[in-house]
């Protein structure tokens, strides 16, 4: 065993050039191979690059697909959203328990088959789903869980496809049960585009007068922070640097967002060849897709659509004959961290390191990927960049309400009658979004997922864009029978499994926010305990480095701020003696009287 694992590391290793910066591409091949990344096999990698062992480590141990520690042949991964769990995943979950006879996070006894759990996954629009490796199963019952099982039992390799999926789900190379639902299309996104017409017209300009085309169209970006694309490609322009870079952030990781696997199911040459237009205008060689693990199922797909593009001339050298502009792409794939959605985590990624954010500045535009300067825009933003530069500046701005122009795609789940994928224009009334989508009886939808807003009705004539409602893309619907609380309680717990952990009061005050939240739930809060949300919320936004730790308490804090009363109808009164109602004394000394030996109830 120790030999195969010591060639395996070596011929992976050697494979990738021995390059420590691949290290997300080697410690996943070697995962892949033996269900977990060793110690002995990380001492070997290290060896192999020239590295320390701690630079492997802390890849292993970052990563929620990679492990330590052996797991079954299978891995089964069940989305456990608030989506997944309002259409029934809690029950899925225990018929995959009883069926493996196994609990969530255990193996079978015979090493074959593990069960977890995970967040969310893309599959919003056909839940309860799950991953059996990297073969996504979708509007799972408990029927169905016995018939994968069975089939997983019989065969570790079975195949779960029975019906492939619509569009480029039925490809060969993807052969998904996964479902578009596509229901509507506009003309930005899901318009036909000819291969090659974007970067046709972009050569026939300056990289300066590209720039200004994208810039003149008004196009901001489509991730959710809606910063103007022209003016970030100028940056990385201007910056100086031997060597550019284009990254495209395929890791839409956001609760409620699926709209980037479909483009990247029915679009990819479009986003390749809006990749490809930022190189020209950027001066970029090289292009990197970093694709979140959750989609690997479309990795050959995409590869497939790269070889097609380099045979035809559209990436490699001389790009359409254009002598001097060599531009080619590579996909790098993901291991599971919601965080790398953010771009300087998505960077660091991609350079074979844990996903941490890195200080601003120097922002990426100036110094990013490989210390370039780099641009990162998502899968959606650089197909609109490829519309741009096909139909003109002046076509996309005409879309829209004027000052959010073009269209934009929306992932609709929850409590409607057509989830899916819906391109609209920019400006659109949340009143407009519910009847499209046929939503009845909605009590609140999230905006822009976990970290966006809850509204309620009175918000409900507010439009889509981005100087009001922005989102990118997530909308999650709640009729009158959810309780908001406990959708806010999932959201939070989400934030607290994903912070990175590097600043204080992203890390320590989400799991603050979280209790409190928890108190209040349990009918132990008072007034008093609102306004420490209030003020702790805010500080955690305040002083949190990334994203993530300043959008992190918009669950509990536009809940708040929205549905007030559904909070004030579970707190108590405080306690007439003065003592704190939700203070337990029992549980606050319970450690220590464990280790005192002491019973808790005489500990004090
Ligand atoms: Fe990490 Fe949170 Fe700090 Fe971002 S805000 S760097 S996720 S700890």
């Amino acid at each position: 065993m120790s030999e195969t694992l010591e060639s395996a590391v070596k011929a992976v290793c050697s494979e990738c050039g021995n390059d420590r910066e691949r290290m997300m591409d080697i410690v996943r091949a070697i995962q892949g191979k033996f269900g977990c990344v060793s110690s002995e096999a990380m001492d070997m990698i290290a060896k192999q690059l020239a590295t320390h062992r701690v630079e492997v480590e802390s890849v292993v141990s970052f990563y929620s697909f990679l492990s330590d520690r052996p797991k079954g042949k299978v891995v089964i991964r069940l989305c456990d959203d608030i989506i997944d769990e309002m259409a029934g995943s809690a029950d899925v979950a225990n018929a995959f328990a009883t069926e493996l006879g196994i609990g969530i996070g255990e193996t079978t006894a015979d090493g074959k088959i593990t069960l977890e759990h995970t967040p969310c996954i893309g599959m919003c629009d056909q839940v309860p789903a799950a991953m059996v490796n990297d073969v996504v199963v979708t509007n799972l019952t408990p029927a169905k869980v016995k018939d994968i099982v069975a089939k997983l039992k019989a065969d570790v390799d079975a195949d779960l496809v029975d019906a492939p999926g619509d569009g480029n789900n039925a490809n060969d190379l993807v052969k998904a049960m996964v479902q578009n639902n596509i229901q509507q299309s506009g003309d930005v996104i899901f318009a036909g585009m000819e291969p090659g017409a974007a970067i046709k017209k972009a050569l026939e300009m300056a990289p300066k007068d590209v720039i200004a085309e994208v810039t003149k169209s008004k196009l901001r970006g489509r991730g959710g922070a809606g910063f103007p694309t022209g003016l970030k490609w100028k940056f990385t322009s201007d910056a100086p640097g031997a060597e550019k870079f284009v990254l495209c952030n395929a890791d839409e990781g956001e609760p409620g967002t699926f709209k980037d696997r479909v483009i990247l199911t029915e679009q990819p040459d479009m986003m390749f060849e809006g990749m490809t237009v930022a190189g020209y205008a950027i001066d970029a060689s090289t292009g990197v897709v970093y694709l979140r693990a959750e989609y690997a199922y479309l990795r050959e797909y995409l590869e497939s659509v790269l070889a097609r593009r380099r045979s035809d001339g559209l990436l490699g050298k001389s790009v359409c004959g254009k002598d001097g502009f060599d531009f080619d792409i590579r996909i790098q794939m993901g291991a599971g961290a919601y965080i790398c959605g953010e771009e300087t985590a998505l960077i660091s990624s991609c350079e074979g390191l844990r996903g941490d954010p890195k200080n601003r500045p120097p922002f990426p535009a100036q110094e990013g990927y490989k210390a370039g300067p780099t641009t990162v825009n998502n899968v959606e933003t650089f197909c609109c960049c490829a519309r741009v530069m096909e139909k003109g500046a002046d076509w996309f701005a005409g879309i829209g309400d004027g000052q959010s122009v073009g269209t934009k795609l929306l992932s609709i789940s929850g409590d409607c009658g057509k989830p899916g994928i819906y391109e609209v224009p920019f400006g659109i009334t949340v009143d407009e979004m519910l009847k499209m989508c046929g939503a009845k009886d909605t009590a609140a939808v999230q905006v822009g997922g976990a970290s966006g807003q809850m509204i309620g009705k009175n918000d409900f004539g507010r439009k889509i864009c981005y100087d009001d409602l922005a989102t990118g893309g997530s909308i999650m619907i709640f009729n009158s029978k959810r309780d908001l609380l406990k959708v806010a309680e999932k959201f939070m717990e989400f934030f607290v499994d994903e912070s990175c952990g590097y600043c204080t009061p992203c890390r320590a005050g989400n799991v603050l926010l979280l209790n409190a939240l928890k108190t209040i739930l349990a009918g132990k809060g008072e007034a008093s305990d609102l306004e420490y949300i209030e003020t702790l919320g805010n500080t955690v936004i305040k002083a949190s480095r990334c994203g993530l730790g300043q959008t992190s308490p918009n669950p509990i804090l536009t809940t708040l701020k929205n549905f007030r009363p559904a909070y004030e109808a579970l707190l108590v009164a405080p306690s007439k003696d003065g003592y704190q109602v939700s203070f337990d004394i029992k549980a606050a000394v319970g450690d220590a009287a464990a280790i005192a030996g002491r019973d808790s109830v005489h500990a004090y």
